[in-house]
C-alpha cells in the first residue's frame, strides 16, 4: 500500500505511524518465451517477451534484466563469451552489462506511471556451461537453472542489483506468470517449471509447452532421462526424471519422500498451488537446487535432499524473500521443515552450534556469508535449530499456527525478517526479545 502519498509525491503521514514499506515493482509480470535447443541440449536460442506493471507512485524509467546464468563466468573472454546473451531488445533502450555481466539496464521509452503496463522483448542465446552445476551439465544431461533472464526488483532499498553468490542464492524476483515453448530433439526428455506437456514437432523433434502461474523463476533440464509419474494423495502430480546410472535405491527413496513431503507441507503451510512438481535426479549433482515446480537432486543410494528442496517450494517460492539480503528466510525455514519431516531430535541442537562471535547474525546477508564461506552452514544448522527452539518457546501448536498463518499472509509475496519477528511475537504472550538476542536474529 502507498497510503499517505499523493500523486505529486508529497507525503502526509500521521505522526508516530510508520509509513508502509514501498511496494516492490515491477509486478504482475508475464513472460512469454520460445526457445529451441540443439542436438544435445547444449545450446538454446529464442525470443523472450516480458510484460509488467509499475506498482508504485514513482514513475518507472527503467527496468533491469538479471542474467544470473553469467554468475560464474561473468563477461567471459573474447574466445569464450558469456553463457547467456541478450540482443535485439525492443520496448526499451539497453545499456551496458554491469555487475559482471549479470545485470542489463533497459531504459523505457517514456516513464511508466503507476498502474500502467509495458513490455520488452529480446533474443536470448544460452550456452550450457561445462560444469556440473545448477546451470551446467552432467554427462548427457543439461540443467538450465537461472538460464532465462528475469527482471530485477525495485523497492524501498532501490534496485536490487546484488552480485551472484556461488555458495547460495542471490536471487530476488516477484511472482510471475510464464508461458514457455521449448523445441527440442525428441530423444531428450525436458522436465520444466509449471504444468508441462509434450507434442510432436518437426521430424525428429518435440515441443514441450509449459504454463506456470505465480512463480519467481523458470528452469528446465534436458537429457535422455528415465521417467515415472505419480499423483500424491493430495492430488499433486509428481514427475520423476533420472539419469539411468542413478542408484535405484536413491531414486525410490527420493520419489517416496518427494510425494510425502509435498502433501505434508501442503498441510503445514498451505496447499501446493502449482499442481505439478518435477524431481530431477543424477548421481553427481552437488546437493540439491530448488526452482519453482522443479528441483535438481544429487541422488545416491541414501536418497537425496528432496525434502529440503520441496520445502523451498514454500520458503522462497510461494513465500518469497530477498535471498541475498536474508538467506535464512528460505534456508533455515526449509531445513527446519526438513528436520520435522524426518523427526530429527532437535532438543539441545542449538547448544551444539559453534557461533564464531557476537557480531555474526543468523540474519546476515549473502555479502557476509560469501566472505565467510566456512560459516555459511550456520544458516542451515543454527537456523533450523533456532526455529526448533522457537517452537519449544511458544509451543508446538502456536508454532504450527504461526507458520501457516505467516505463509498465508505472504502467499506469492515477500517475507522479511522484520515481518516474521512481528508475526512470531503476536503468536505468543512471552516477550521474544531475549529469544531473538540469544539466537542471533536481528
Ligand atoms: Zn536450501
Amino acid at each position: 500500500m502507498t497510503a499517505g502519498a499523493t500523486a505529486a509525491g508529497a507525503v502526509t503521514e500521521p505522526r508516530g505511524e510508520a509509513r508502509p514499506p514501498e511496494t516492490a515493482t515491477p509486478d504482475r509480470l508475464r513472460y512469454d518465451v520460445t526457445v529451441r535447443g540443439d542436438a544435445d541440449g547444449s545450446h538454446w536460442s529464442g525470443r523472450q517477451r516480458v510484460s509488467f506493471r509499475n506498482a508504485t507512485e514513482r514513475p518507472l524509467r527503467e527496468v533491469y534484466l538479471r542474467l544470473w546464468g553469467n554468475g560464474v563466468d561473468g563477461c567471459g573472454t573474447p574466445g569464450r563469451p558469456s553463457p547467456v546473451r541478450v540482443s535485439n531488445v525492443r520496448g526499451g533502450d539497453p545499456g551496458r552489462l554491469t555487475v559482471k555481466c549479470t545485470a542489463l539496464r533497459i531504459t523505457l521509452p517514456k516513464p511508466l506511471t503507476r498502474g500502467k503496463r509495458a513490455s520488452i522483448a529480446f533474443d536470448v542465446s544460452i550456452t550450457v556451461p561445462e560444469r556440473n552445476d545448477r546451470f551446467g551439465r552432467e554427462g548427457a544431461f543439461r540443467f538450465l537453472g537461472n538460464a532465462l533472464p528475469v527482471l530485477a526488483v525495485h523497492d524501498a532499498k532501490g534496485w536490487h542489483l546484488d552480485p551472484y553468490a556461488p555458495i547460495g542464492e542471490s536471487f530476488y524476483s516477484l511472482a510471475s506468470d510464464f508461458q514457455v515453448r521449448i523445441d527440442h530433439p525428441s530423444t531428450l526428455k525436458v522436465p520444466a517449471t509449471g504444468r508441462s506437456w509434450t507434442q510432436a514437432g518437426e521430424p525428429g523433434r518435440a515441443i514441450t509447452h509449459s504454463i506456470a502461474h505465480q512463480v519467481r523463476d523458470f528452469a528446465w533440464a534436458a537429457g535422455p532421462f528415465r521417467t515415472a509419474s505419480e499423483t500424491s494423495a493430495g492430488g499433486v502430480r509428481v514427475k520423476s526424471y533420472w539419469a539411468p546410472n542413478t542408484p535405484a535405491a536413491g531414486v525410490r527413496l527420493t520419489r517416496r519422500d518427494g510425494v510425502n513431503a509435498i502433501d505434508r507441507f501442503s498441510k503445514e503451510f498451505g496447499r501446493y498451488p502449482y499442481g505439478e512438481i518435477d524431481l530431477v535426479m543424477t548421481e553427481k549433482f552437488g546437493g540439491g537446487m530448488e526452482y519453482p515446480g522443479l528441483v535438481l537432486l544429487g541422488t545416491t543410494d541414501e536418497g537425496s535432499a528432496v525434502v529440503h528442496e520441496v520445502a523451498h517450494q514454500w520458503w522462497y517460492g510461494i513465500v518469497g524473500n530477498d535471498q541475498y539480503s536474508a538467506p535464512w528466510l528460505d534456508e533455515s525455514f526449509a531445513q527446519y521443515a526438513n528436520a520435522r519431516f524426518y523427526g530429527w531430535d532437535t532438543r539441545g541442537c542449538w547448544s551444539d552450534v559453534y557461533w564464531p562471535n557476537d557480531r555474526t547474525a543468523l540474519t546476515d546477508s549473502m555479502a557476509y556469508w560469501a566472505a565467510h564461506r566456512d560459516q555459511y552452514h550456520l544458516v542451515y544448522t543454527a537456523g533450523s535449530c533456532a526455529l526448533a527452539d522457537l517452537e519449544r518457546t511458544i509451543g508446538a501448536a502456536a508454532m504450527a499456527r504461526l507458520l501457516k498463518r505467516y505463509a498465508q499472509d505472504h502467499w506469492y509475496g515477500v517475507s522479511t525478517t522484520t515481518a516474521f519477528k512481528k508475526a512470531a511475537q503476536s503468536a505468543t504472550g512471552k516477550d521474544l526479545g531475549p529469544f531473538w538476542k540469544q539466537h542471533h536474529i536481528r
